[in-house]
C-alpha cells in the first residue's frame, strides 16, 4: 500500500479528476469519512486535501465540516476566464520560441484521439480530452508554474461549465483546437495566440449564454408582444373575406 502522503496525493487528484469530468457535480457534499475510505487515508488528510481544493477555487468549505463543490458564479467565471487566456496566450508564445518537431507530433497525436471521442460519441471521454489539449499545451511549455496555473483554471472552467452550460460539456471544438496548432505549425505564434484568445471567448460565451437565455428580460419581452397585437391588422383581412 503507498504511503500516506501519495495516498493523500492520490485522494487529492482524483476529487479533481473528477470534478474535471464533472462525474462530481457542484453542490454535491463531500462528506469526510465517504472520501477517506476508497484511499485509506485519515480525516486529517481528508480535511487538508479538501483544504488544497478550496485554495484552487474547486470546494467550498461550510460549517460543521461540511464541504462540497463549489458552484462558481458568473462574475467568478468571467475572471477565471479572463486569466486563463492570458496565460494560454503565452502558453503558445512558449511553445513556439522553442518549436519542435515533436511537440507538433503529441499535439496532432491529442487532436486524433478527440476527434475519435467525438465520432464514438463518447461525451465522457470527448470532455476530458478536450480539457487535456489545454492540459498538454501548458505541460509542453516546461514551465512548471504554467503547467500548475493553467491546470487550476481548467479544472475551475469545467466547474463553470457543469454549473452554467449544458450537461457534460467542454464547448471546446476540435476544429478550433486543431486550427491553433495549425497556426504554430506555420511558424506564426501571434496568430496561433490571437486564435486560442478566439476560441476561449467562444467557450465562455457557449458556457455562459444558457442562463442568459433562461432568464430572459419578461418586462422587454411581453412590451414587445403587446405592440405587435396593438397594432390594427385585422381591417384589411375582414374587407378581403367580405370581397
Ligand atoms: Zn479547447
Amino acid at each position: 500500500m503507498p504511503v500516506a502522503a501519495s495516498r493523500f496525493e492520490i485522494a487529492y487528484r482524483a476529487l479533481r479528476q473528477a470534478i474535471l469530468e464533472q462525474e462530481l457535480k457542484p453542490g454535491a457534499r463531500l462528506p469526510e469519512d465517504e472520501i477517506g475510505a476508497p484511499f485509506g487515508i485519515s480525516r486529517t488528510l481528508v480535511r487538508q486535501a479538501l483544504q488544497r481544493l478550496h485554495a484552487d477555487g474547486l470546494v467550498e468549505l461550510g460549517g460543521k465540516r461540511t464541504a462540497t463543490v463549489a458552484r462558481p458564479t458568473v462574475e467568478e467565471a468571467r475572471d477565471v476566464f479572463r486569466v486563463r487566456r492570458a496565460l494560454e496566450r503565452e502558453a503558445l508564445r512558449i511553445l513556439a520560441e522553442d518549436w519542435r518537431p515533436e511537440i507538433g507530433a503529441a499535439l496532432e497525436g491529442h487532436l486524433r484521439a478527440e476527434r475519435k471521442a467525438m465520432e464514438a460519441r463518447d461525451d465522457r471521454a470527448g470532455v476530458r480530452l478536450a480539457w487535456e489539449f489545454h492540459l498538454l499545451i501548458a505541460e509542453l511549455t516546461g514551465n512548471g508554474l504554467m503547467e500548475a496555473w493553467i491546470g487550476q483554471l481548467v479544472v475551475r472552467c469545467s466547474l463553470i461549465l457543469a454549473v452554467h452550460g449544458r450537461p457534460h460539456a467542454a464547448e471546446c471544438s476540435v476544429n478550433e483546437h486543431a486550427a491553433v496548432l495549425e497556426a504554430l505549425r506555420r511558424g506564426d505564434p501571434e496568430e496561433a495566440a490571437r486564435l486560442m484568445d478566439h476560441h476561449l471567448h467562444l467557450v465562455e460565451d457557449r458556457a455562459l449564454a444558457p442562463e442568459a437565455e433562461a432568464a430572459p428580460d419578461l418586462g422587454a419581452l411581453l412590451a414587445r408582444y403587446a405592440d405587435e397585437l396593438d397594432t390594427p391588422r385585422a381591417p384589411p383581412l375582414r374587407r378581403s373575406r367580405a370581397d
